[in-house]
Order: C-alpha cells, then sequence, then structure tokens
C-alpha cells in the first residue's frame, strides 16, 4: 500500500510540473499543445511506451501538416517523467482557432487505431483547457471513461494489459510497414540500377539492346514496374510466414506466376525477368523472413541458410526430367550441361555463393553508400561488377543460345577486367554471337538489393 501511495505521489508531482512547463511555454501569451499517454497503473515509463510514444508524435506530426496545421513537432520540447510521456509546445500561430484545432485533434484520437490511449489536450493562453464536451470512452468497454473510472468496472491490471498489448501490437504493424516498403524499395531500385548501366555486353541498357531484338530499354521500365507491386505481396508473406520453410517454394511461386503475367502484359510477350522473378521473389521472401528472426538486423549466414531450406533439391526435383517430352530452356540445358546449366536454381540452392563471396566485398570497397555517387563512377563500379559474374557463372541464358562460346565468354570478361580486352569490343562480341548473359544480370541486381539491405539494417 505504502508503495502505491509512494507511485501516486510521484505521478502527482510530476502533472504538477507539467503544469510549469506549460506555463512557461505560454509566457508572451502563447495557446499550448499537449500530447501525452493514458497508461493505467505504474510505470508510465517503459520501453514499450517510449516506443509507442515516438510513433504516435510522428503519426500526428503528419497528421497536421495533411490538415495545413502550421503547428511544427520538435523533438527538444518531449519531456518524460513518472507520469509518462509528455510533449508539449506553444501554438507560434495566433491566427489558429483553438475550438477548431480541438475538434480535430478528437478527430486524430477518435480516428486511430489506438486513439484511446492518446490525449491530446489544447490550451488557451490563460492557461485554461479547450473543451468540445466530448465525452471519452472508456479502454475496454463502450462506457464513458469517467464512469468507469468512478465505479472501478475494470482492474488497473487488466487495463494495463490490455493498454501494453495494444502498444505492442501497433508498435509492431509499424515497424512491419517500415520493413516491407524498404524491401520493395530495394527491390525496384536494384533493378533499375542494373538495366540502366550502360553500355552492357550482349544485355539491353539505355543505348542499345545488345543480342535482343524484341525488347529495349523502355521495355524493361515497363517491365519492372508492372513487377513492382509483387515484392510487396512476397514481403507480406514472409513477414507472417510461420509454417516449415520446406513448404514456402509454391506459395511463393504462386506471386511469382502472377508477377511473370504481369510482366508479359506490359512487354508484349517477351521475357524480360523472368529469371529475375524467380530469384528475387526468393530473395525478397528469405530477407523479410530471416530480418523478422533476427530482430531486424541482416545477417547473411541467416539469410542463405532460409533460402537453402526453400530450395532444398530444387535444381534434382524440377530440372531431372529425362523422361518429359517438352521440356523448359532449363531442363534442356541442364540435361545437355549438367549442373553447369542449372542456372538460377542451382545458385538459388547453393546461398548464391558468388553474390556473398565475390561480389558483396568487392561491392563493400567500392560503394559509397548515401552520398551521391557519381554517375559515371557508379556506372564503371557496376560494369565491373557484371564482369565479375560473367566471369565466374555459368550462366543458362548463355549456355542455351550460344554453347559454343559460353567458356569464351568466360574468359573474355575475366581479361576485360584485367584490362587486356577492351570493354566495347566484349560488348560486341556478344552482339555478334548473339549471348546474352541474362543471369548474370540478374545476379547484378540482385546483388544490388542485398548489398543495399545489408547497409540498412545492421
Ligand atoms: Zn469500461
Amino acid at each position: 500500500m505504502t508503495q502505491n501511495i509512494e507511485n501516486l505521489t510521484k505521478i502527482l508531482f510530476a502533472k504538477e510540473a507539467r503544469k510549469g512547463i506549460r506555463e512557461k511555454l505560454s509566457v508572451n501569451q502563447f495557446a499550448t499543445i499537449s500530447v501525452s499517454l493514458n497508461i493505467a497503473g505504474y510505470p508510465k515509463n517503459t520501453v514499450v511506451t517510449q516506443q509507442f510514444f515516438d510513433v504516435i508524435l510522428e503519426d500526428f506530426k503528419i497528421f497536421l501538416l495533411a490538415n495545413r496545421i502550421n503547428i511544427s513537432i520538435n523533438k527538444i520540447n518531449e519531456n518524460l517523467d513518472e507520469a509518462g510521456n509528455f510533449y508539449c509546445s506553444k501554438i507560434e500561430d495566433k491566427t489558429i482557432n483553438l475550438n477548431q484545432l480541438k475538434l480535430l485533434t478528437e478527430k486524430f484520437e477518435q480516428n486511430h487505431e489506438v486513439g484511446r490511449l492518446i490525449d491530446v489536450d489544447v490550451f488557451d493562453k490563460t492557461g485554461i483547457p479547450i473543451s468540445s464536451n466530448k465525452i471519452k470512452k472508456c479502454l475496454l468497454c463502450e462506457k464513458p471513461a469517467t464512469i468507469c473510472m468512478r465505479e472501478k468496472n475494470h482492474t488497473f491490471k487488466d487495463l494495463r494489459k490490455f493498454s501494453f498489448e495494444k502498444m505492442q501490437f501497433y508498435i509492431n504493424s509499424q515497424q512491419k510497414k517500415e520493413v516491407l516498403q524498404t524491401i520493395c524499395e530495394m527491390a525496384n531500385k536494384a533493378i533499375l540500377y542494373e538495366v540502366s548501366v550502360t553500355p552492357k555486353p550482349g544485355l539491353v541498357d539505355f543505348e542499345d539492346s545488345g543480342a535482343h531484338s524484341d525488347m529495349n530499354y523502355f521495355t524493361f521500365l515497363n517491365s519492372c514496374a508492372a513487377i513492382s507491386p509483387f515484392w510487396l505481396e512476397i514481403g507480406e508473406l514472409a513477414f507472417n510466414y510461420k509454417d516449415d520453410l520446406a513448404k514456402a517454394l509454391p506459395e511463393i511461386r504462386k506471386i511469382g506466376i502472377k508477377a511473370e503475367n504481369k510482366m508479359l502484359l506490359a512487354t508484349n510477350g517477351a521475357n524480360t525477368h523472368r529469371g529475375l522473378i524467380f530469384i528475387m521473389g526468393l530473395s525478397v521472401f528469405a530477407s523479410v523472413y530471416s530480418l523478422r528472426k533476427n530482430n531486424f538486423i541482416f545477417n547473411s549466414s541467416l539469410f542463405r541458410k532460409t533460402l537453402q531450406s526453400i530450395t532444398k533439391d530444387i535444381v534434382e526435383n524440377e530440372l531431372n526430367s529425362l523422361n518429359k517430352k517438352n521440356k523448359s530452356h532449363g531442363e534442356k540445358t541442364y540435361q545437355k550441361f549438367g549442373i553447369k546449366g542449372a542456372g538460377a536454381r542451382y545458385q538459388a540452392q547453393m546461398g548464391f555463393p558468388i553474390i556473398f563471396e565475390k561480389i558483396m566485398p568487392f561491392f563493400k570497397e567500392q560503394f559509397k553508400i548515401n552520398t551521391h555517387q557519381n554517375k559515371n563512377e557508379l556506372n564503371e563500379i557496376l560494369k565491373k561488377a557484371l564482369l565479375l559474374l560473367i566471369s565466374n557463372v555459368d550462366d543458362s541464358n548463355v549456355l542455351y543460345r550460344n554453347s559454343k562460346e559460353a567458356e569464351n565468354l568466360k574468359i573474355m570478361a575475366n581479361s576485360t577486367l584485367k584490362g587486356k580486352i577492351d570493354y566495347l569490343e566484349l560488348c560486341l562480341f556478344c552482339k555478334e554471337k548473339n549471348i546474352s548473359p541474362g543471369g548474370s544480370a540478374d545476379l547484378l541486381a540482385l546483388s544490388l538489393f542485398l548489398f543495399f539491405i545489408q547497409n540498412i539494417y545492421r
């Protein structure tokens, strides 16, 4: 009991101090606005309440901006005391109608998912609270909060449990939104970077279509835009995924097939990104899944393990079709060249060793993250990364189109890296021989994606 009285005294003292803060702010006849949380029991300031308050203040800031209310929400006006989080600032714009502002802040509380936990108060220049006489509902039932409080309809324990669950749920849902948006942004950015590298050997770039007569740079932009919503869908699947990872592939594929259909519609039937949809789809899934498992820190071995659990035995299961009549490109190249012709499936099954062993270290050394890197510098880095990939990967696209020259291409790319062959000569060679290292281009986009998210979620 004495503990309770002690806590209550601390809270009352804090509330008294808040009055002082408000008085100080309203010197020179300013009205004030404050935001606080409605948390039952003690303590009122925990890790969860702090996280929640940060999110709420950001929501409130955006709400005011969206309603064209000129009140800036600044971190400096944030206080933490025994009564919990407290934000209070003066309203500098004296033309704001306080009654209308009060109605608006009530709208914020009412429409917000967890509005019953939020208190926004407006005080006029003399320190009198503006009231709209609206009755605030209880957290747990539909009765007015004051009645439930007076009649002691709920225990502090129940109120507190409910509030903390609500806050945690809201923090998690906001975090999920943020992660999925970022993952999608990075997937799209990586794909756009890849196609923009110019010139490229045999591939579509800004200036040239390489070994492709049915597509150009704009076809790729159409394709990129068409498939972009599906990264979000795959991310959503991964975030909520509870089942055995070995069963995830058909679920990811379902979304991948929809993306592919959209791609074909947008490109007039050209296959711009089929291979990329496969590896990026798997990687978006594996990255979201592993980020969630690892407290939103990217861990490459966890990412690779996740990927390998999803694609376990995929080469054996999907490309071993000796007796099948109508074989796909992948099946044909696998039958003819064995593991060398297993393409993206093999890379995925191994957890993209080339990316983690060669390309990521190369990027780490070359990239200045978060600086607006010079366009030509960036182009040079990406050209080199592409050459690294071409010289190290058995590209099933190349094997399928021109198996005679596949080994030659790898050797030439390596010589280009060493400066023994001119880059443009390699481009010409690919164009003439109708070689398109599309698999390496897909891996370049994927390397960029993984590099970006590794730098964000550290
Ligand atoms: Zn109630």
